[in-house]
């Protein structure tokens, strides 16, 4: 895990803007081809050549998106790397140039943003992405993070989110409902703390969990791997805001239903013994719990045998014709209609509160 290093305090005033720009971004030197400018001039260059280019962003509030009350700044700054080249990689593309901009309160030292630009550097280095730009401004109250993600990817290998067909098979990559489970562990023990400042809480059984929470990792490697098995997805997206409401993307955007099978949901065996500590079913966390950052896609059935071996892959439903509907298939084998935060008849056990886009 990061350690947390804030005891030095240098008022941002006293370096200014362009001395800030300057002492947070010395690190970033750009090592693609296809970077011709990065940071310094009014604009970054890029040559993609006959490449098509995919270009995402995302913003995050302090208060809204995070906490910094257990979410140390080094981690922020590579989760905020992460949410952005997720979306990247679940056009099938690779991410390759980002673009940073950050606004903070005078309450932020300049040792704190160093701590941010770490994590950013860091996940930065272990993708292979240029950091070319960004801008730099005060706020008011607390702090904003926009992260812009360049990628690239020919034509042909693009997958969108409305290419899937009925009988299609539904897949996902890696396991659920852990980030979620690890932001419960990091709630709990804040109250904990603030109870009993001297509190030593045992976190090692819940190591799994709050990485997956403070940080996430984007899958870099399925593009690559699909490439190498022969898959091309029909359809793709990446896993945000919880797999039933990313399914229900997946069949808005190709007029298709979907039958998701429950028993087949990958979870840790981590997720299971802490949903089972809070008293909540698992099932209802990997539909709803969000963060996962890992990728949901479709592909032909004549694919399957290029997939089945792989302990990356999980086949966990297929599609349907649009009128049929988007269900699960409870282990009980009960039917019931998936929505955006869980299914049915969860609906008034799922106390989870309303999520932020
Ligand atoms: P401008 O006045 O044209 O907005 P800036 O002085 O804000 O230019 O930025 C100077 C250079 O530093 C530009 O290349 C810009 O992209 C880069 N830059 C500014 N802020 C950041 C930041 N927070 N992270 C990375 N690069 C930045
Ligand atoms: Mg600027």
């Amino acid at each position: 895990m990061f350690q947390d290093s804030q005891d030095m305090r240098t008022n941002l005033s006293e370096l200014g803007e362009f001395g800030l720009i300057d002492h947070l971004t010395k690190g970033f030197e750009p090592k693609l081809s296809s970077t011709v400018k990065a940071i310094g001039d009014d604009a970054a260059v890029l040559n993609f050549e006959n490449k098509h280019t995919v270009v995402t962003t995302d913003l995050l509030v302090e208060g809204v998106h995070f906490d910094l009350a257990y979410m140390p700044l080094k981690h922020l700054g590579y989760k905020a790397v992460m949410v952005n080249a997720s979306d990247v990689y679940a056009m099938n593309a690779k991410a390759t140039q980002i673009t940073v901009s950050i606004a903070a309160s005078n309450r932020f030292p300049v040792e704190a943003l160093e701590e941010l630009y770490s994590g950013i550097e860091l996940a930065a280095k272990l993708y292979n992405i240029d950091v070319v730009g960004g801008d730099t401004t005060s706020s008011t109250s607390g702090l904003l993070i926009s992260i812009t993600a360049l990628g690239i990817a020919d034509k042909e290998d693009i997958v969108y989110r409305s290419g899937a067909k009925p009988n299609d098979l539904l897949v996902v990559t890696g396991d659920l409902g852990a980030a979620y489970m690890g932001l419960q562990i990091l709630e709990r023990e804040k109250e904990v703390f603030k109870a009993n400042p001297n509190a030593q809480p045992d976190l090692d059984p819940y190591t799994y969990l709050i990485e997956r929470q403070l940080k996430p990792e984007a899958r870099k490697d399925i593009a690559p791997l699909l490439k190498e098995l022969g898959v091309k997805p029909t359809s793709m997206i990446d896993i945000s805001d919880g797999l039933s409401s990313e399914i229900i993307h997946l069949c808005k955007n190709s007029q298709v239903g979907a039958n998701l099978y429950e028993e087949k949901i990958p979870l840790d065996p981590a997720v299971i013994s802490v949903c089972e500590e809070f008293d909540i079913d698992s099932t209802t966390i990997a539909l709803s719990g969000g963060e996962d950052y890992e990728l949901l896609f479709t592909i032909s059935q004549e694919d399957y045998d290029k997939i089945k071996a792989n302990p990356n892959l999980t086949v966990i439903g297929h599609m349907a014709e649009e009128k049929e509907g988007m269900h699960l298939i409870t282990r009980a084998n009960q039917k019931l209609p998936l929505i955006a935060r869980g299914w049915n008849s969860m609906e008034d056990k799922n106390e989870k509160s309303e999520k932020k886009e």
